[in-house]
């Protein structure tokens, strides 16, 4: 190493600490689902907007609730649970990550830096990440229900995916009884 690189290679690492302390993403986790959230009003606008139905409503009530992250976890539990029962689908190690972002927009935006297309979803599952990105001023019990089917498909199907027409069909199967 020589005398100069050094000192720039110490000052690059603390520009890459600097930066990463930019966005102080929140992680939280439960039995189904690592939370993601950048900002606390996203996290409460993802609960308020996300209304149980007086069954499933009922079963969160049994949880340990402290914190906004804590009621948002028991309720996606809940919601996932109910999916795997509509589906009867109740895969192995199933654990997906749920990103919180503030509106569709932000959700365009990710898509369009991953897949390079335009798109005006609420919300999307990536089945490489596991993952579901979910604009918080768009969620409903449904929204979320869907998505949740698709991971829950995507999860069950392990040697061979279905087709995309029978992937989506399963997905509204769970969206349209959830609520049952
Ligand atoms: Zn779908």
């Amino acid at each position: 190493m020589s005398r100069f690189l050094f000192p720039v290679l110490f000052i690059l690492s603390w520009l890459l600490v600097l930066g990463a302390t930019d966005v102080p993403a929140q992680e939280q986790k439960s039995r189904y689902v690592t939370l993601v959230y950048n900002d606390m009003k996203v996290l409460q606008e993802f609960n308020s907007n996300l209304q149980l139905n007086r069954t499933l409503e009922s079963a969160i009530h049994q949880k340990n609730i402290i914190t906004a992250a804590d009621e948002v976890l028991a309720k996606v539990d809940i919601i996932v649970e109910k999916v795997q029962v509509v589906l009867d689908m109740f895969p192995n190690n199933y654990h997906i990550q749920l990103v919180l972002l503030p509106d569709a927009s932000e959700v365009a935006r990710t898509y369009k830096q991953k897949y390079g297309k335009n798109v005006n979803h609420i919300a999307y599952y990536s089945l490489s990440e596991k993952t579901i990105y979910i604009s918080a001023a768009d969620t409903c019990l449904r929204v979320l229900a869907h998505e949740i089917g698709h991971s829950v498909v995507d999860y069950y199907f392990k040697q061979v995916r279905p087709p995309y027409n029978i992937h989506e069909l399963m997905a509204q199967f769970a969206e349209q009884h959830v609520t049952d």
